[in-house]
């Protein structure tokens, strides 16, 4: 038994070992994955209910290293926070995807730009003035941007948060709540935050088929939104069974591989062609 447990042990420490090792691997690797053009942008596009036009795109991060392969955001972006590295990338992102929506609205596509705002990010004082810098310097309209936010960044600081978002609703900017069911929202706080829209987290998304508590759940979220006033995008649709009970809950927007997976620019904008998006 001793030595069992001590084995125990030692795989223990190898695995902390090894993630450290990683961790700091990946720290490296991101100070120059930005200069060394690793970086790009996939965007997915997100459809109205109705008439399924597309409405917008949400951009979504990319890191392909020449030695690493593809890292998965969901890896790298905490990292990232850790190191400080998140605001460099997190004002390279809003910058390209603001480009990006200004250049499709020069050859005729009205979208809404979707863009992750990381809760660092969202902490800088000076966040609303580089938003609008960018903005300015890129020639988009405010109303053509939009922040998602997760309900820890609200939560974390209420009174911070709300002067953010008020600051940011003043120049037009619109922001949602992303995964939004997995937090902890205050009902009375989600008043007072000047968000637009809800992003129903996919993993009730998931599972609405089979599960009648995630489905009672999603109703529910459209429910209160509704009442709100605020609009609501369920995101990881999957299939078209999925997308007939969200119908039927009156949910306004969707977004998922079953429209389409998260594309580079060009196919991107091929994809739009075919959806007639005006
Ligand atoms: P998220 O914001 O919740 O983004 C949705 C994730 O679900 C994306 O994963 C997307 O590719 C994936 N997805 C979309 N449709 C489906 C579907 O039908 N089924 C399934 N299973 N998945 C679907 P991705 O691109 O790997 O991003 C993971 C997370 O990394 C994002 O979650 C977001 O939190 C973060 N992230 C990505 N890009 C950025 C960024 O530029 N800035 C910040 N701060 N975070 C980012
Ligand atoms: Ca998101
Ligand atoms: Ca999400
Ligand atoms: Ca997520």
């Amino acid at each position: 038994a001793k030595k069992a447990g001590r084995s125990c042990y030692r795989f223990y420490t190898a695995a902390i070992q090894q993630k450290a090792t990683r961790h700091l691997q990946l720290v490296n690797a991101l100070r120059t994955a930005l200069d060394q053009q690793q970086l790009s942008i996939h965007y997915q596009p997100q459809l109205a209910m109705t008439d399924g036009r597309l409405v917008g795109a949400e951009a979504l991060l990319r890191w392909n290293h020449p030695e690493l392969g593809s890292i998965s955001p969901g890896e790298f972006i905490p990292v990232a926070e850790d190191c400080g590295l998140i605001l460099q990338l997190g004002e390279w992102v809003l910058r390209q995807a603001v480009r990006q929506a200004r250049q499709w609205r020069d050859q005729g596509l009205a979208l809404v730009m979707a863009v992750n705002l990381s809760a660092v990010q969202f902490r800088q004082a000076d966040l609303p003035a580089l938003v609008a810098r960018i903005l300015q310097e890129e020639g988009l309209p405010a109303s053509c941007l939009e922040l998602e936010l997760t309900e820890g960044v609200a939560m974390y600081d209420p009174q911070q948060a709300i002067a953010v978002m008020n600051a940011l609703h003043e120049q037009g900017v619109r922001m949602s709540i992303d995964d939004f069911g997995t937090g902890y929202s205050s009902l009375n706080l989600l008043k007072q935050f000047r968000v637009y829209k809800l992003k129903i987290d996919q993993t009730f998304v998931r599972d609405i088929e089979t599960d009648p508590e995630d489905s009672a759940l999603v109703a529910a979220i459209i429910h209160m939104a509704d009442s709100l006033g605020l609009l609501t995008i369920a995101e990881g649709v999957e299939t078209a069974a999925q997308l007939e009970i969200l119908r039927s809950h009156g949910c306004k927007e969707l977004q998922g591989y079953w429209f389409s997976r998260p594309l580079p620019a060009a196919e991107f904008t091929a994809y739009a062609r075919q959806h007639q998006a005006t």
